[in-house]
């Protein structure tokens, strides 16, 4: 494989660059020609001058194309609106093809069912890389389509973008179709010695505490913890709501999980209602985290991300890059992040709105993130391994103050969290019995009173819910007889096996302390004839235990089934009327309300 990266400087210049290729291609064996041309202008008379040069001078070669927010050339950003990258693949076994196709909501599907039917008659296909138009339509349910392709075909890409971040016209082209605005190409590559790997780097850390995301649109995120998203950015971040929103949050966007993975989505406005605007969809109910990007923190990444190709000895990388990190970066700085590819292979791309990639099972619209193809024709064995440059003497031993100050508040956070669940859990337990306590397990039961009563204003049928009440016989006894200590022993072997027996038989149960040696028990998917076996068989247990002292005890049992619109003091009055009744009718018994 050899590739050549120019600028377009000119029809002239670059005539004679596509006969300098020619003349190489004439002296090798040659399976295929690719175009990639990337056009920071979205001037479609130059792109179309560019695609009829390569027309005229070699009719077979393929190209694709797309407006971009910033062009990659030998791991450089590229100072010229237009770059070319042409790469010639050698081996006769490795197959190109290119395809190109119109491109709306409606059409998602459609595409990526044309895309599983090329893979189908071409067994050969390995990698798809793609350049997709954005706007106006919903990237999710396009990546999920996308996702049902087969997982070993490595799929990745970029959206096509252009210069200025807040204009919305971009365009792909190819040489399978004209100059579009709605429309994907996408590049099938394969054959048996080809070989490609993808991967995506970030290199942003995730910051301070979970925040729910309680309500979200598409990509209008609504809000943070049930508040406006705005207000999060506002109370820790003391970001405004004003034009300069977008630049002060580009270096802290949200990081969640999605399919499995780490997503960034990065907001790029705030409404007057407090909601935030990001470039991706957000889903409601995931727990997000607000994200902080750190020079250090981010070459470290990246560093380790070009040794991790080292190994697969690419022959060319192509990435597609966020332009949020162009701007988190500034121009002077931000090919630090594409040079350590470049020392490995030659490296090219653009700066784009949204980088696709396959992880998984799942295709994955990314923002603030780098992904970096790799591929290669022939075995590792005959390539030779380059080593990653990249000048370490810059960040190495040290680490920024940003960085420490992440950590602190990372691990203190962390500390907070785990203190927050000992603090919940401890609210809601009983302290000797480790059960719930009273107050846990009447709102348990006043919890499902209320479903029980939406179900029977909406006339739906719900499955029966008991309540099996407990108490210890001549309890007291134990305590006058043989002490405290003894009677809390009891206590703690009852509640044990109410929990062990339960555990297993009704994990879906609450058992909980109601009283001294009083306790309740809601079995939510229960009717009466079930909870009465449950009691029969805990009444059975506990009269077979032995205690070191107090031997052998019993208990009485009350078993009473929910009625739907009933309060839920009048079911325990039942239940504990029930129990009564067992007292009364000579302890060690069941009674059923
Ligand atoms: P009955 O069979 O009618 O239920 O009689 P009983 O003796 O079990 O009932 P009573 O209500 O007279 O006595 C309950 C006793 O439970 C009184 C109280 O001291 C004891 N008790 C309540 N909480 C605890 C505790 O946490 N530990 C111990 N050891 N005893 C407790
Ligand atoms: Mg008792
Ligand atoms: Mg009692």
């Amino acid at each position: 494989m050899k590739q050549f990266q120019f600028d377009y400087e000119g029809k002239k210049k670059f005539i004679s660059n596509l006969k300098r290729i020619k003349q190489w291609c004439n002296a090798s064996v040659v399976s295929g020609v690719l175009f990639q041309i990337y056009s920071e202008v979205l001037d479609k008379d130059m792109i179309n001058q560019v695609c009829d040069i390569i027309k005229d001078e070699m009719p077979d070669a393929l190209y694709m194309g797309c407006t971009t927010n910033g062009n990659i050339l030998k791991g450089d950003k590229s100072n010229m609106p237009i770059t070319v990258i042409c790469t010639v693949y050698e081996y006769p076994s490795t197959k190109l093809m290119l395809v190109q196709y119109a491109l709306d909501e409606e059409r998602a599907r459609e595409v990526a069912l044309s895309l599983r039917n090329i893979i189908d008659d071409n067994p050969w296909v390995k990698s798809i890389m793609t350049y997709t138009t954005m706007r106006g339509m919903s990237m999710t349910d396009y990546c999920n389509y996308l996702g049902m392709l087969p997982s070993s075909v490595v799929f990745c890409g970029g959206g096509a973008f252009c210069q200025d971040i807040n204009e919305n016209a971009a365009f792909v082209f190819s040489s399978d179709g004209e100059i579009s605005d709605h429309a994907a190409v996408f590049l099938i590559t394969g054959g048996e010695d080809y070989y490609v790997k993808a991967l995506h780097v970030t290199g942003w850390k995730p910051l301070g505490r979970n925040l729910l995301v309680t309500k979200a649109d598409g990509p209008v995120l609504y809000e943070l913890d049930g508040k406006p998203a705005y207000k999060t950015y506002y109370k820790y971040l003391n970001i405004k709501n004003d034009e300069n929103f977008f630049a002060n949050t580009l270096e802290f966007p949200f990081l969640y999980e999605l399919n499995g993975i780490d997503i960034l989505r990065a907001p790029i406005a705030s409404t007057e209602d407090g909601a935030i605007v990001m470039t991706a969809d957000i889903a409601e109910n995931v727990n997000a985290k607000i994200a902080y990007g750190d020079p250090w923190t981010i070459l470290d990444s990246v560093y380790n991300a070009a040794k991790s190709f080292q190994g697969f000895a690419p022959e060319t990388f192509t990435v597609f890059s966020c332009a949020g990190r162009r701007t988190f970066w500034g121009d002077n700085e931000i090919s630090k992040e594409t040079k350590p590819f470049q020392s490995l292979a030659p490296t090219s791309g653009f700066y784009t709105s949204g980088e696709f990639m396959r992880n998984g099972n799942y295709v994955n619209q990314h923002n603030v993130t780098l992904v970096i193809e790799a591929q290669r024709e022939g075995n590792v064995e005959d390539k030779d391994i380059a080593s990653v440059e990249m000048d370490k003497s810059q960040f190495s031993g040290k680490v920024s103050m940003i960085n420490r100050l992440a950590t602190f508040i990372q691990a203190a956070t962390e500390e907070l969290e785990c203190a927050n669940r000992q603090l919940e859990i401890s609210a809601i337990t009983d302290g000797l019995t480790k059960l719930y306590n009273r107050s846990e397990i009447q709102r348990r039961i006043n919890e499902k009173v209320r479903e029980f009563e939406i179900c029977a204003v909406n006339g739906m049928v719900k499955a029966g819910a008991s309540l099996v009440m407990m108490d210890i016989d001549n309890f007291k006894s134990v305590n006058d007889t043989y002490g405290h200590n003894e009677g809390d022993c009891v206590l703690v072997g009852l509640s044990t096996m109410l929990k062990d027996t339960l555990e297993k038989l009704h994990p879906e149960a609450s058992v909980g302390r109601w009283g001294g040696e009083e306790f309740m028990i809601l079995l939510p998917d229960s009717d009466v004839e079930e909870a009465k076996n449950v009691a029969e068989l805990l009444r059975k247990k506990f009269s077979e235990m032995t205690f070191p002292s107090a031997g052998k005890r019993t208990m009485s049992l009350g078993v009473t089934e929910l009625i739907a619109g009933e309060n839920s003091d009048i079911c325990c009055v039942r239940v504990d009327d029930a129990l009564y009744e067992a007292k009364h009718n000579g302890k060690n018994r069941v009674v059923i309300a």
